[in-house]
């Protein structure tokens, strides 16, 4: 039934979309309250303790463009219209994520955070409460218990409508995980990852900064993404066990060794690699899948809470952003009627959580390994001339995941399935490399579309 009441909303948890999901709802008149575990990271520092930067892209700027905030975030990014691979003996090779303009965008997160903070607290009908960690919550009276993280104070609040953004390990997510028929699964790769920081030179960016930077290495990888003070953020993915790993590198010579042996080229730019090596938190990386998202008619997970993703992508806080742009629109749709607006927010958004996950699993592969390969160059040329000559037809995954806010996870996995099988036997074709340019690309996408 359409409702004019604007019920009481409470959100758990203020990171990246917590903060937009309260604009969202605020613009929507709804009072709301929001409750973060961490001090206001405005005056006490961003101390995030996951990836220092993000890559935004079409699906993310999409959900903030929902509320007039896509070109302010724009400016505090730089714009990155490819990959650059580095091989060991520092030979490059770029190849262009789309076409034309198309880029993705490297932004702080703790620089996002704190603007979708100022943000959201020009409204009225919005409170921040800091340093609140929700310890407990009852599913059933949507009752939740605030402990305040200084002073150890409680207190017990019962919303009217509930949702949990508080992120991978969420507390939300663990009531709802203890209710009956609850089905979770949590993947923890074999990789971690760890950070290190090519520092500004004078001011300026030392590799060229509109770019990813990746040293593909089979088994592990490096990347690089720019800052605006000219640093860039590196992030190594690396295996845990085995050799090397991170618990083969002991010492500093076993560190050295590894980095002159793998990533020569850089180590002119990491001054304090060595000593960041070990002083830096090595970090897991895990998929997180739950269903259901909702609970009754009145609690729900949003962003990483509902599904945690490995970065591989680069989609985790952009399938955060989208789940509030299609949540805004199916409270629109229902006209405020919580019972039907949580049912349908989960039945449109799970089958695209599960689809970003598969993805994000397979991009770890192409990421590290096979982007340094010139079959995949090939492969990668090949697609994009099909996509040049019959641009509805043939559109590369990327460029569907990444470029798209429109055609949904799900669908760009399903396609990119299909052109896989088609791609993979192209490429058993012989002498390729001189002869693609003669590939019938008309029957290529007409065998595509009769799949489809
Ligand atoms: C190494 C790495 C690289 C990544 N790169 C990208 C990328 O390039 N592009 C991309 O789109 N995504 C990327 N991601 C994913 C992205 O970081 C997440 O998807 C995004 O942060 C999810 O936002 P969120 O608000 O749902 O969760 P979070 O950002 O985790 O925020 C949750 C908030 O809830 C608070 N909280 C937690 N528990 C409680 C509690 N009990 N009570 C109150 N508050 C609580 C936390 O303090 C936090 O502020 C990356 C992730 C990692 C680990």
């Amino acid at each position: 039934m359409p409702t004019n009441r604007h019920e009481h909303i409470h959100l758990l948890g203020a990171g990246l979309v917590g903060s937009l999901l309260g604009i969202y709802l605020a613009k929507k008149n709804y009072p709301v309250s929001i409750y973060e575990r961490r001090p206001d990271f405005r005056k006490a520092g961003y101390a995030g303790g996951r990836s220092i930067n993000l890559a935004l892209s079409d699906r993310g700027l999409a959900g903030l463009a929902g509320v007039g905030l896509a070109e302010k975030v724009r400016q505090i990014g730089i714009a990155m219209y490819g990959r650059t691979m580095h091989d060991t003996k520092g030979n490059l090779a770029y190849q262009p994520y789309g076409v034309g303009e198309q880029c993705i965008y490297a932004v702080s997160r703790g620089k996002l955070n704190e603007f979708l903070l100022d943000e959201v607290e020009k409204y009225p009908n919005v409170k921040l409460h800091f340093d609140q960690r929700c310890t407990e919550v009852d599913l059933p009276t949507a009752t939740f218990t605030l402990q305040h993280t200084q002073t150890q104070q409680q207190q017990h609040l019962k919303a009217e409508v509930l949702f949990g953004s508080d992120g991978a390990f969420s507390g939300l997510r663990s009531a709802i995980q203890k209710t009956d028929r609850c089905n979770y699964s949590q993947q923890y790769l074999a990789h971690g990852y760890k950070e290190l920081t090519i520092p500004a030179k004078n001011g300026q960016h030392q590799l060229e900064k509109h770019t990813l930077h990746i040293w593909p290495r089979g088994g592990f990888m490096l990347i690089a993404l720019p800052n605006l003070d000219g640093s860039f953020t590196c992030t190594l993915f690396f295996p845990f066990e085995g050799n090397p790993s991170f618990a083969s590198l002991q010492t500093e010579q076993d560190v050295i060794h590894f980095f002159e042996t793998y990533f020569a080229d850089v180590i002119p730019l990491l001054p304090n690699f060595v000593e960041e090596f070990f002083t830096n938190p090595t970090s897991s990386l895990v998929t997180i899948r739950t269903q259901p998202w909702v609970f009754g008619s009145n609690v729900a997970l949003i962003g990483d809470a509902a599904h945690a993703i490995v970065p591989f992508y680069g989609q985790g806080m952009n399938a955060g952003f989208e789940d509030c742009r299609i949540l805004n629109q199916i409270i629109e749709q229902e006209q405020g009627n919580w019972a039907t607006i949580l049912p349908q927010y989960q039945t449109a958004r799970q089958p695209n959580a599960d689809a970003i996950a598969e993805l994000a699993l397979l991009n770890f592969v192409e990421m590290r390994d096979l982007v340094g390969k010139p079959e995949f160059l090939l492969r990668k040329k090949i697609e994009a001339k099909l996509h040049n000559l019959f641009p509805q037809q043939w559109i590369p995954l990327y460029t569907m995941v990444t470029f798209s806010a429109e055609t949904p996870y799900s669908e760009a996995l399903r396609i990119g399935k299909l052109q896989d099988q088609i791609m993979t036997r192209i490429m058993q074709q012989p002498n390729l490399t001189e002869n693609w340019e003669q590939l019938d690309f008309e029957q290529i996408v007409r065998e595509l579309e009769s799949k489809k």
